[in-house]
């Protein structure tokens, strides 16, 4: 049954002319659950999470969140204001308050005072950047930007977080603040994909892995299966 999933995909394809980017992928996210999507560069981890966000059509196959399909002419506004999408390069506004920054996506939301004030209060406290609510972005961590993008992405609510490498760049004390975010939203029951080039990165977070090479699910088990078959040698990926 698709609706026992919060993403389930079919045969999902996404070619570019000659170039087949994400290839027949077949992927379950259970409800609530923490799913890492590793895989060398150009493995098609973007293309995967974009079409998942309704940013790219596929070229064929289907995708299903919640149990309701996500239409290509991207017509389901109800399903996407389920959705929180973290691209691995969106832009913040440098010139920008915290505070101004959050404001400004919690409106595109149309969240109405004074819910949207109580809303930048709470998730101000959860990134952990009450005290940064007055500063200029300019001047934030390349850390603290990073946990404000996730402000950003679950301003509104969303069920289901599609993060994009989003600790890729960051120290340790950065990686390490976010996961620990992202433990906080999965206690809350949010569903959450996370992809990685590393499966470190992703090990204490993630229920379930899926790896990717060169457009295909080329593995999706647990965590403790994943070890068992690496330990068994039945899996070998070169960037592990
Ligand atoms: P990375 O970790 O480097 O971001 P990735 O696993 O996210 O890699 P994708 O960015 O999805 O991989 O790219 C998969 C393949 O599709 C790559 O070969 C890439 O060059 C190609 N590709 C992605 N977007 C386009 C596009 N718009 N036009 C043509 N080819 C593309």
């Amino acid at each position: 049954m698709e609706s026992e999933y919060a993403i389930s995909t079919h045969q999902l394809t996404k070619q570019y002319d000659r170039h087949i980017a994400v290839n027949q992928v077949d992927l379950q996210v259970e409800i609530g659950e923490v799913y890492g999507l590793i895989g060398p560069n150009g493995a098609g981890k973007t293309t995967l999470i974009r079409m998942l966000a309704a940013i790219e059509e596929p070229t064929t196959g289907e995708i299903y969140i919640n149990g309701e399909q996500l239409l290509r002419d991207s017509s389901n506004p109800r399903l996407k204001q389920r959705l929180g999408y973290l691209p691995d390069d969106f832009p913040l506004y440098d010139d920008l308050t915290v505070w101004d920054y959050l404001d400004y996506f919690a409106r595109l939301y149309l969240l109405k005072q004074p819910h949207r004030r109580y809303r930048l209060n709470d998730v101000l406290e959860l990134v952990q950047l009450t005290s940064k609510r007055h500063s200029l972005i300019s001047t934030l961590s390349r850390g603290m930007k990073q946990r404000l993008s996730l402000a950003r992405t679950i301003i509104h609510e969303p069920m289901l977080l599609l993060l994009d490498e989003p600790v890729s760049g960051l120290d340790p004390i950065a990686r390490m603040q976010f996961r620990e975010i992202i433990k906080i939203l999965q206690s809350a029951g949010m569903t959450i994909l996370i992809s990685s080039h590393v499966l470190s990165d992703l090990a204490e977070l993630c229920t379930s892995i899926g790896i990717m090479e060169l457009g295909y699910l080329v593995e999706s088990a647990s965590l403790k299966e994943l070890y068992q078959r690496l330990s068994r040698q039945q899996i070998i990926i070169s960037t592990l």
